[in-house]
């Protein structure tokens, strides 16, 4: 059977032309999809397109725009299973897991669609007498989306959603790794009626594209998620133009573990937040912190814990661990790992590929933990985005905070402690953007802000209400009668 072909869509047509492949990393004999790869030209297209869109979908009233968007949940939802499905197959994470990332973008969907009935401005008493002053929300204009295979469905329907609602135009370019899920939104968005030129996807090598994105007629904002290189880039290219922008890139997530937690939790919660998803999510922890006391006994339950953890294709039931996204993942998993035993000494657990069987049809890596790890080794400080783990020792907590906070980086931190006032030392000393206690490092709703600190993130922060800030801006009016 050939597979099917997926086209771009730039202003309200299908665009065909020729194709690259969208293989399984579970099964690389599966070619899950064939995608059209986008020229240049057709991104300078679809951004022409959204251009022209951009006035008639900004006058549409807001509670319309918002009934689209509640469509195009409702339309997600009906072939969730099957969207669900194919997100195993093109990105490896467990079908539990894709099932849960694609419900929250229905939610995502839903959230930003009750927006379109506020757009809350603001109201201000005036100092005039007989002066009556507010302010009104605005769209930015037509916005660039770039994402990446990690999150292929969440990440494109936060920066989708919460940008037409505030009436903005898009052209989204999705990881080449992974651009199915992003496409069934495209998909739906225009099942649900969503005016042609609004939403335009174009698929293709972000390296070849991104020039004629950031060079595109009408632009007026981008908003990545990616790595630090391509995020680095844009900003340079979008401040030649002071294009709007915002960059969620990468980290090195610490989870501190006290002597004083809840042990079993805080074992449970590690293994959790370092290996599931394989270890790609920016989220994931991947230096876990711990207290001198109880590091001897964490350590051996942790690496008991991770052995029993079960690595294969994400479509089969009792599967925890999916496969390394591509080829290149794999092999960029394996080197810090190689560079891990230089530096650290054997791990405690893992430290290869899997192999035999099922396992040599696709790029698997076992979860694996290296111990006595120390702040100035390589996998101490640069992402890996795979399932390997640094243990670290402090003598305290106050050790613990200077290590975690001793890295460029600052996505998101966890604490596993049932000590009061040590959880509000880290709350306010933690240099992140996303913190949790007593709770995986990885793991977000949509209801707040989403977003890192330090090299990790710049502008403003993704979903909740904050998303509403970057994809809009004020007009102020002031009027005497
Ligand atoms: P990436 O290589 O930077 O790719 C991200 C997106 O940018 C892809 O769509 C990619 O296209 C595109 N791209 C590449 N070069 C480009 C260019 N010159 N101009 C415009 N677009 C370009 O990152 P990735 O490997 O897919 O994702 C992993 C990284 O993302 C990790 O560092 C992870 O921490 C980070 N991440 C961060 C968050 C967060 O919220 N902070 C969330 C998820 C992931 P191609 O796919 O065609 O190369
Ligand atoms: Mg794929």
């Amino acid at each position: 059977m050939s597979a099917p072909v997926f086209a771009n869509y730039i202003n309200g047509e299908w665009v065909e032309g020729p194709a690259f492949e969208n293989r399984n990393p579970a099964n690389t004999e599966e070619v899950v999809g064939l995608f059209v790869k986008g020229s240049p030209e057709d991104v300078t297209r679809a951004a022409q397109a959204a251009q022209a869109a951009f006035k008639g979908w900004s006058q549409t009233n807001g509670p319309a725009r918002g009934a689209l968007l509640y469509k195009v949940a409702d339309l997600l939802d009906k072939d969730f299973e099957a969207i669900a499905a194919e997100m195993t197959r093109e990105e490896g994470k467990t079908l539990p897991e894709a099932k849960g990332e694609v419900r929250r973008s229905i939610n995502i969907f839903r959230y930003f669609a009750g927006e379109g009935s506020r757009l809350a401005g603001m109201m201000a008493p005036s100092e005039r007498d007989r002066v009556h002053m507010f302010a009104i929300r605005k769209p930015v204009g037509v916005a660039g989306l770039v994402t990446p295979w990690n999150f292929p469905s969440a990440i494109p329907a936060w920066k989708l959603a919460p940008a037409l609602i505030c009436g903005n135009t898009v052209v989204i370019k999705p990881a080449s790794a992974a651009p199915l899920s992003a496409w069934r939104i495209v998909e739906a968005c225009h099942k649900a009626g969503v005016p042609k030129g609004v939403v335009n996807y174009v698929a293709g090598s972000g390296s070849a594209l991104g020039q004629a994105l950031v060079d595109a007629p009408g632009l007026n904002a981008i908003s990545f998620t990616g790595s630090c290189g391509t995020g680095q880039w844009l900003h340079e290219q979008a401040s030649r133009r002071r294009l709007r922008i915002q960059l969620e890139m990468g980290g090195k997530n610490p989870t501190i573990v006290l002597a004083d937690a809840d042990f079993n939790s805080a074992v449970e919660n590690v293994a959790n937040a370092a290996f599931f998803s394989t270890g790609q999510k920016c989220t994931a922890t991947s230096r876990a912190i711990v207290e001198e006391a109880v590091y001897g006994r964490f350590v051996e339950a942790l690496v008991e814990r991770t052995r029993k953890l079960k690595v294969g294709n994400g479509m089969e039931p009792g599967i925890d661990i999916g496969p390394a996204v591509d080829e290149a993942q794999m092999k960029t998993d394996l080197d810090y790992i190689a560079l891990g035993r230089q530096e650290a000494g054997e791990p405690l657990c893992g430290g290869g590929r899997l192999t035999g069987g099922a396992y040599d049809l696709g790029y698997f890596v076992q979860p694996t933990i290296f111990g006595n790890v120390t702040e100035s080794m390589r996998i101490a400080r640069e992402e890996i985005f795979g399932p390997v783990l640094a243990v670290m020792k402090a003598k305290d907590f106050n050790d613990a905070m200077r290590i975690a906070n001793n890295i460029p980086f600052g996505l998101s931190a966890s604490i596993q402690t049932t000590n009061l006032s040590r959880m509000y030392e880290y709350v306010y000393g933690m240099e992140a953007g996303l913190l949790t206690v007593n709770l995986p490092s990885a793991g977000v709703e949509y209801q707040l802000p989403f977003g890192g600190a330090k090299d990790s993130s710049f502008g403003p922060k993704e979903q909740g209400p904050a998303a509403m800030e970057f994809y809009s801006d004020y007009k102020t009016v002031y009027v005497k009668y």
